[in-house]
């Protein structure tokens, strides 16, 4: 079968346009008076107008004891982690307020009472043209030519203050390819190394040869600079390179020679010349950002991730829904593995959309349910041959023969087509959604609407912090913004409230009250919920009472001494919770400590810097107890979706607090140190996005695939008890699934490949539906046309998660070496048997995947990866967990920020400033910029701006006056001002987690935490800069040629 179609006639439903003509209702006459609303996401999408932030009163409440408190643990508090919780995941409050943490002996003011009431890419673009050029990169030529013999001759170029770039720090990064440290001083005559004459103060030579500002030895790191030793794949210790092996890299390039005299003693890899993200970025916009993205031809390497695009559905899913790292794939699993370009579909089956796209149509087939085939149980869908006149189809996957049930028969026209294909979604679009028949419900019953749970912490912490009472305070009224269906005037979301530390109380808010009650349940290791009535209520129902709670809540624990917390059991509760109630649903837990009380799932400190890069730091990613893997496959089983906010003051155990989280397909959310003052914008804005958030519930994805492959691996947060579904608890627009494909069987160029993602889950409001992705793919037989139709982003994206989930179960230096490896494999790959022939010295890369060498250095040199010292091992589990359900656009950011110059460009200009490489290099001392990764938010200011733009952004009259860690500019009414806000606020829009302000000095002690996120210079924690980790790669590269 041959679905290379050409682009069809537009279909009826390709605009945004919910009228389906006579289809989806009451046409196939199953169910009369459907409830399916056409479209039914559209209404969720983007912030609620009118919904205000209320500041919460009284704040700040005095500790209810002077006394000195005992230490609880070892454990740093807040105040003293100055540097302690800026890594990549969580950015806190610049420098740190002090926070006295207290600890009482465990009084319990509430847990004896029993029940007591309560009174208060540019190749892309040509993917059937002519080959793309390489990007050859000559001019690095002689940069490349890593070598003993010419390395002391560089003088190291100290730009501006920036760690210098040089051929001698790129040798001395990486030892482990033979050299000894500092052997490329023993070379043949040439001036002695002049880094000692640097002129870059509190910067040393360190012991390798390159350079790094002078630090204290860490005592968890083996060397000073630990990171150099993971490069290579030459085990064992080092040792003197053999004179053969020096060889090809001493002689001189032709290129090399033909340089003026003095450009040759540099030896100086321009980065400008070095393939640049910006650029690829830029280009890519200009070429593919004017016109819509249609679908209807099989194999199109969508625009990238950074682009904005408008997608016209024309029979394969939408981009914003399934990205595959190549849209080409090899016919044999021979190619595959000689390309090792892994074959992988990053799939965010919810995903958003913007406005001017329409939601799937929802297509109703009545009491027969939707169309299937029977051997393989694919879904009806545009790649599906009638045959017989119509009378049977042939599986697409599968190739059997079905027949048409009589209902569903339809005349085909000339060309095959079913005379109606342009009027069902799902014989011509990519995505669309069925309604789901009783067989496809739980225990074959209809679900009832889903409910959500507040579990909130009022412990000591919880209560000092203003957290219990900003967060009731919030609740009163985002509860009146719950997820809706389609035009539904309230949400049927009905809703629950549990407080807890060491015991927990359950409240009856039933609207016949006139107020709340409370129960306690005491008995944490036999977590049972001590009412059914009244503990789930519809909240306009109950508004009075629900509203009174929220009011007393704060006061009721005000004067609490009690420190210890339980989580497992809290959890648990609301399971057990929405079971009795025979619903789905999502809990929401707003927890801030370590649960040391006994009970089940009670932990310990077991937090150890000192096992970093060891065999056994992996134990720092692995939960501490089986427990909590038990409790998940409970809760999804139940569908009981577990969202989590942290506010550690110190070690919580991300790595076993967010097990359950992350197989329920829920979200955590960390605000280290958390202060009203501080951090209340940052988590009430999250807090919105996630209440009002869409899910889906009780879901199960299956991705079925046309003969020759299939999908083996899978990533992200969900849990599988077998091998092919995907089982979430819940599903957001935000989360994806990654799968990696591999081939079983030869595939076909003409017929290509097929995917289908079928998704089955319960709405908002309790409807149960199956939304199908389809996508098609071309396969070849010559590995240039794999290259052709990658998409870097995307794999990364896989490389990233694959790497992240590699440091569960092996070494951290392993799994680094792995991804080298394998990114090496593949460029060597495409330089044997796809670049045209050239010299050895030259490093020549794919045009799709030019990007693929700094890209995947900014993951090796991640938090998870290569930690710095002021990275907690919760920062690393909190981020490694984050990133493995991140979409591509999120990576993208994540792991190369965006660094736009806000003054460069005109005042006028309306549109985002172009971007700058995300290198010291690129600041000028005269500028202000912002940085963003989708998480953290810097505006960085140069020592030298003007004194007017000073003025105009912080209303202060000069550089020093400016407030180093500010979090708030001020809002001034002049153009500067609110063109810098306004870019905050559009910046803070298009990200799917809030990003906090930390506004930092130039050559302030603040500069480090924004220095961290400067991916293309050389890391604190010994992370290569792109030009060094680019001479790795080529040596990596020739050495498999060889
Ligand atoms: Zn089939």
């Amino acid at each position: 079968m041959n679905v290379n179609q050409s682009a069809p006639p537009v279909p009826p439903f390709g605009q945004p346009q919910p009228v389906y003509p006579g289809y989806h209702q009451s046409g196939y006459g199953g169910q009369p008076g459907s409830t399916a609303p056409p479209t039914s996401y559209g209404a969720y999408n983007g912030p609620v107008p009118g919904y205000q932030q209320t500041p919460p009163p009284g704040v700040s409440r005095a500790p209810p004891s002077s006394e000195a408190p005992p230490a609880s643990t070892a454990q740093a508090p807040c105040g003293q982690a100055a540097y302690g919780q800026f890594g990549q995941g969580d950015v806190q409050n610049g420098p740190s307020s002090t926070v006295q943490m207290q600890r009482f002996p465990g009084s319990q003011p509430f847990g004896s009472v029993p029940l007591a009431p309560v009174v208060s890419q540019p190749a892309v673009l040509q993917p059937f043209g002519p080959p793309p050029t390489s990007a050859q990169v000559t001019a690095q030529l002689a940069g490349m030519q890593i070598s003993g013999a010419v390395a002391p001759a560089l003088p190291p170029v100290g730009l501006g203050y920036g760690p210098p770039t040089s051929l001698a720090s790129a040798s001395g990064s990486f030892p482990n390819s033979a050299l000894p440290p500092g052997s490329q001083m023993t070379g043949p005559p040439g001036p002695p190394p002049p880094m000692h004459s640097s002129q870059q103060p509190g910067y040393q030579l360190q012991q390798n040869g390159s350079f790094g500002p002078a630090r204290g030895p860490q005592p968890n790191y083996g060397s000073p600079y630990p990171g150099a030793s993971t490069f290579g794949s030459q085990p064992g210790p080092p040792q003197p390179l053999p004179p053969k092996r020096l060889d090809p890299d001493a002689i001189p390039s032709p290129q090399l020679n033909e340089l003026p005299p003095q450009q040759k003693t540099r030896h100086r890899i321009d980065p400008d010349a070095i393939p640049s993200p910006i650029q690829v970025i830029e280009d890519d916009r200009n070429n593919r950002g004017s016109e819509p993205f249609v679908t209807g031809v099989r194999g199109q390497v969508p625009p990238l991730v950074t682009t904005n695009f408008l997608v016209k559905d024309q029979g394969n899913a939408s981009p914003r829904y399934i990205r595959c790292t190549s849209y080409n794939i090899p016919c044999t699993s021979d190619m595959a593995k000689q390309a090792q370009v892994p074959l992988a579909a990053v799939i965010k089956p919810l995903a958003r959309l913007p406005p001017e796209e329409a939601s799937p149509y929802v297509v109703d087939h009545g009491e027969s349910g939707p169309l299937r085939c029977n051997r393989c149980k694919a879904y009806m869908c545009p790649f599906m041959q009638f045959i017989e006149g119509g009378r049977r189809f042939q599986c697409c996957f599968c190739s059997c023969i079905n027949d048409v049930p009589p209902q569903y028969f339809q005349h085909l026209d000339h060309t095959g087509k079913r005379v109606d294909a342009y009027d069902r979604p799902e014989l011509s679009l990519g995505s669309y959604e069925f309604l789901a028949t009783v067989d496809y419900c739980k225990n074959n019953k209809f679900p009832s609407p889903p409910a959500f749970i507040f579990m909130i912490d009022v412990s000591y912490n919880a209560i000092r912090s203003g957290l219990v009472r900003l967060l009731c305070e919030e609740l009163k009224s985002l509860l009146d913004f719950l997820p809706r269906e389609g035009g539904a005037e309230e949400s049927a979301i009905r809703v629950g409230f549990v407080t807890y530390n060491k015991v927990l109380h359950f409240y009856n808010v039933k609207s016949s009250l006139a107020q709340p009650q409370m129960m306690v349940v005491s008995d944490v290791a036999d977590m049972f919920v001590p009412l059914l009535d009244g503990f789930l209520v519809n909240v306009s129902e109950s508004r009075a009472v629900i509203t009174s709670l929220l009011d007393q809540i704060p006061e009721m624990f005000a004067d609490t001494r009690e420190t210890e917390t339980v989580f497992a059991p809290v959890i648990q509760a609301g399971m057990e919770a929405l079971k009795a109630a025979e619903c789905a649903g999502k809990l929401f837990l707003f927890h801030t400590s370590l649960p040391i009380a006994e009970a089940p799932g009670k932990l310990k400190n077991r937090d150890d810097r000192k096992l970093i890069n060891t065999d056994k730091e992996k134990t720092l990613f692995q939960p501490q107890t089986g427990a909590y893997q038990t409790l998940a496959k409970e809760c999804v089983a139940q569908g009981c979706c577990v969202d989590l906010f942290l506010f550690p003051n110190q070690y919580v155990d991300v790595a076993t607090l967010s097990v359950v989280p992350q197989l329920t397909g829920g979200s955590v959310y960390k605000y280290a140190c958390f202060q009203v003052e501080n951090d209340q914008e940052r988590f009430l804005s999250d807090l919105r996005r996630d209440v009002q958030k869409v899910v889906g519930f009780d879901a199960v994805m299956r991705v079925r695939t046309s003969t020759g492959i299939r999908a083996v691996d899978f990533f992200g947060a969900f849990y599988m008890s077998n091998t092919t579904d995907v089982e979430l608890a819940g599903l957001d627009g935000d989360k994806t699934v990654t799968v990696e494909f591999k081939h079983d069987d030869r595939l076909n160029e003409e017929s290509g490949a097929l995917l289908q993602c079928a998704l089955l889950y319960t709405s908002c409001a309790g409807q149960r539906r199956l939304r199908i992705h389809n996508l098609a793919l071309n396969c070849c037989t010559q590995l240039a046309d794999l290259y052709r139709n990658c998409e870097t982003d995307t794999l990364i994206n896989y490389m990233a998660k694959f790497a992240y989930r590699g440091v569960l179960n092996s070494p951290v230096k392993t799994v680094r070496d792995t991804l080298i490896t394998q990114c090496a494999q593949i460029l060597a790959c495409y330089r044997k048997n796809c670049a045209s022939p050239s010299s050895a010295g030259q490093l020549i890369l794919p045009e799709c995947m030019k990007l693929l060498p700094v890209y995947l250095n900014c993951v090796l040199k991640s938090d998870v990866l290569q930690p710095g010292a002021e990275v907690t091992t919760d920062d690393r589990a909190y981020v490694r967990q984050l990133v493995t359900s991140m979409d591509v656009a999120e990576t993208n950011v994540f792991f190369y920020p965006r660094l736009l110059p806000l003054t460069k460009s005109p005042i006028e200009s309306a549109t985002e400033p172009p971007a700058v490489r995300a290198s010291e290099e690129r600041l000028s001392n005269g500028d202000i910029y912002l940085l963003e990764n989708g998480l953290n938010l810097f505006l960085w200011v140069g020592a030298s701006v003007q004194q007017g733009v000073v003025q105009s952004l912080f209303s202060v009259s000069s550089f020093s006056q400016i407030t180093s860690g500010l979090s708030v500019l001020p809002v001034l009414d002049n153009p500067l001002s609110k063109k810098v806000r306004g870019l905050i606020d559009s910046l803070r829009a298009q990200r799917s987690r809030y990003m906090k302000l930390i506004v930092v000095k130039q050559e302030d002690k603040l500069e480090m935490l924004f220095k961290h996120f400067l991916v293309e210079d050389k890391s604190l924690s010994g992370g290569a800069s792109y030009v060094d980790f680019l001479c790795h790669m080529h040596k990596e590269i020739r050495q498999l040629l060889s």
